[in-house]
């Protein structure tokens, strides 16, 4: 099913008229509409002025979106492995992989990139499954080290490689847009476990090949 992220105007035909099926678009319960109505009457606005009539419709779809995660467990990604690797034992590297999430904070956008690396041990995905185990902790909401160590533990659970790296670089829309107001500032976190938390050559290696020497 293909879904219209856009924030204005994908569904403004159907949605001015109220009795009209949504087709593929799953009910709101009356409870969540009137919760985004407080906050946007809290916010300082008027919720029953033309422009935001639908937006708690929207704004509670949307946010079914930005947390999918929840309805999904990401190491299933990692079931589906392969043995005949023709004898490669290297670092399995997918670097700056885009992500966004949502902090548990304050529900403001996180947004950034990870590179993920193993070690394989036999045993190898599909280089896009670890793109979807990515995604798959990010449609939560989050803190950034939390994500960081969920993926690399995922990779580890259902992979067992000799190692597992994880780096992740993230805009805190938290920061970005209120407080401090700090633009430009990129937290880093990273999680090595394995031959990468343990032997400091491996680790080099590895954040070398992810351009962080
Ligand atoms: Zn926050």
């Amino acid at each position: 099913m293909v879904r219209n992220l856009c924030p204005v105007g994908d569904d403004h035909e159907h949605d001015h008229d109220h009795d009209v099926l949504e087709e593929g678009k799953i009910p709101v319960p009356d409870h969540v509409l009137a919760a985004v109505r407080t906050l946007l009457e809290w916010s300082g606005d008027d919720p029953q002025r033309e422009g935001l009539l639908d937006t708690p419709k929207r704004v509670a779809r949307a946010w079914k979106e930005y947390c999918s995660g929840y309805e999904m467990d990401p190491g299933l990604h990692l079931s589906r492995t392969f043995e005949e690797v023709g004898g490669y034992d290297e670092v399995v590297l997918l670097k700056n992989i885009p992500f966004q999430s949502h902090c548990e904070h304050h529900l403001a956008p996180i947004t950034g990139t990870a590179s993920i690396a193993y070690l394989p041990n036999e045993r190898v995905v599909g280089i896009s499954k670890l793109a979807r185990v990515l995604n798959g902790f990010a449609q939560r909401l989050q803190v950034q080290e939390r994500l960081t160590a969920e993926v690399a533990q995922c990779i580890q659970d259902h992979l067992h490689p000799r190692g597992v790296a994880v780096v992740i670089e993230a805009q805190h829309g938290c920061m970005t847009g209120r407080g401090v107001r700090t633009h430009g500032v990129n937290m880093v976190t990273s999680r090595m476990l394995g031959v990468f938390l343990d032997d400091p050559r491996s680790r080099r290696e590895v954040l070398s090949l992810m351009g962080r020497p």
